[in-house]
């Protein structure tokens, strides 16, 4: 039998034991050193699986071209969801008023203007635009971490507003997509159960935005567009997802113009493991204190 914890009471225990770190804002807070080294041990177990793979390695900035983002079409999902970046581009006079409103404690979000940039809603969105045209024989493969942006806060650890993804995209034929998504289902199942985690698949979808959502959610798991790896993190009846595999199809093969080497348009997939997450999961099955794991855990993480 086991017991759901309350949100709160695992991320107090986190803050306890000095995992993570108060910064004030729900859904973000600092990182510890303990629960670094644990997820740079996470992340490595994932290169190892990865090596022989060819992937080409990326490294973004966790903001996005906002044409890209627009081109995306992410707002027609999830509005809810998404971060702009905004600033100050006015007069002395306007800076005047900004700097009275701050100290008043009066709204100021009309004396800021739109960017050129977002948060990344997702971490592979800024790679499809560098493939844009013709990709060599086989397609391509790429290997990142970024960080993402979602605005959703809540109290609830695993749950965040900023956090990391290890993300791998495949770009390709349908078939070339789908055999190496079916393959990392199968690694990323193996991987986290030598963790000692419960984990299993299943088909998913995601929190498209109001009432045409739930019509988009349901065909998106009809067309099983999209699984998740998930394990009781909080409890046994909501098990938290922490690692994802979503099939585009050909959305951004169109959206980039990106095409296979036989002209045809391409089709894409993506999978990410929730870094924090899995952490997270990690510290609740196992305890608090990484060298009283099992052994055979801490095997998998050493590095
Ligand atoms: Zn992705």
């Amino acid at each position: 039998m086991h017991s759901a914890t309350t949100g709160q009471s695992f991320y107090d225990r986190l803050v306890e034991h000095k995992l993570i770190i108060p910064v004030g804002v729900p859904g973000a807070f600092g990182r510890g050193a303990v629960f670094e080294d644990v997820l740079r041990r996470f992340d490595a177990a994932v290169s190892r699986i990865a090596k022989d793979d060819g992937a080409e390695q990326m490294l973004f900035p966790p903001i996005l071209d906002r044409k890209v983002f627009e081109k995306s079409e992410f707002l027609d999902s999830f509005p809810q969801l998404a971060g702009s970046v905004f600033s100050f581009a006015g007069t002395d006079e306007q800076h005047a008023e900004l700097r009275d409103r701050v100290r008043e404690g009066r709204p100021w979000s009309d004396l800021q203007a739109m960017t050129g940039v977002v948060l990344s809603p997702a971490a592979c969105y800024p790679v499809y635009p560098s493939f844009t045209g013709t990709m060599p024989e086989g397609g391509r493969l790429v290997d990142m971490q970024n960080w993402v942006f979602r605005h959703e806060p809540s109290p609830e650890p695993t749950r965040m507003q900023a956090f990391r993804v290890r993300e791998f995209v495949r770009a390709g034929t349908p078939d070339v997509v789908v055999r190496w998504r079916d393959t990392w289902l199968e690694r990323g199942l193996s991987l986290l159960r030598s963790l000692g985690l419960p984990a299993r698949s299943v088909a998913a979808s995601d929190p498209f935005f109001g009432r045409g959502g739930r019509m988009l959610a349901a065909s998106q798991r009809e067309q099983e567009l999209k699984f998740e790896v998930i394990v009781p993190i909080l409890s046994e009846e909501a098990p938290t997802a922490v690692c994802s595999f979503n099939y585009h199809r050909e959305h951004f093969g169109k959206i980039f113009d990106i095409h296979t080497s036989d002209g045809e348009v391409a089709q894409t997939a993506c999978l990410g493991f929730g870094m924090e997450r899995v952490v997270m999961a990690l510290f609740k099955t196992h305890g608090f204190v990484p060298a009283e794991w099992p052994s055979a855990v801490r095997e998998v993480l050493a590095s």
